[in-house]
């Protein structure tokens, strides 16, 4: 199988969308990531997967801190802006939250310690113990075969 195909399956499932934070000597790092489980309820704790060529990689590392950010629907510019896609005109605004920035309006604010990683394949997986969770109502950002989408543009496609 080449990587085209995997990469073509594994778009098949379709996520939300989160931005990964941490900071580092006072600088706020951000990463737009999907690969973001729930793992365990007692204790409470979630998992993200970080390519070893990612900046974030080392400053997770270094920080031992970082907050799962879900996305809504209307934060599709803050996805494209820290995967590195197209740069947002204005400035992010960021809150803390126990020492972790946090996405104001994201509809999930959940910041965790790092409490394992784990080296496999090409990515490190970080076992996060979650010290908080913010919660807003609003619509999800979604990914699918490659595409940002909402969850009333996929209700339109099934009904037609
Ligand atoms: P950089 O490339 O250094 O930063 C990413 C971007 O964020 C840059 O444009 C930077 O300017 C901006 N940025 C960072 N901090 C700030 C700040 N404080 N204020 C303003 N802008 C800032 N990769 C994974 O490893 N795991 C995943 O699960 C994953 N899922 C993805 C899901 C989707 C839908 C997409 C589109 C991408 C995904 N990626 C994932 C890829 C990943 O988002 C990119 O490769 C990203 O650029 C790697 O981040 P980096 O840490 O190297 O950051």
């Amino acid at each position: 199988m080449d990587d085209r195909t995997f990469r073509k399956a594994m778009g098949h499932f379709a996520t939300g969308v989160t931005v990964i934070t941490t900071a580092l000597h006072g600088n706020v790092h951000g990463m737009t990531a999907n690969a973001f489980m729930s793992l365990s309820m007692d204790p409470k704790l979630v998992v993200i997967s970080v390519d070893e060529q990612a900046h974030m990689l080392e400053k997770i590392k270094e920080s031992g801190k970082y907050a799962v950010n879900i996305l809504s629907a209307e934060q599709q510019d803050l996805s494209m802006n820290f995967a590195g896609q197209r740069k947002t005109e204005e400035e992010i605004p960021f809150q803390t939250v126990k020492g972790v920035p946090v996405i104001e309006g994201a509809l999930a604010q959940v910041t965790c310690e790092v409490a394992r990683e784990y080296v496999e394949g090409d990515h490190t997986l970080f076992i996060g113990k979650v010290t908080d969770v913010h919660l807003e109502e609003n619509e999800p950002l979604v990914f699918y075969k490659g595409k940002y989408r909402t969850l009333s543009a996929v209700e339109e496609t099934v009904k037609n």
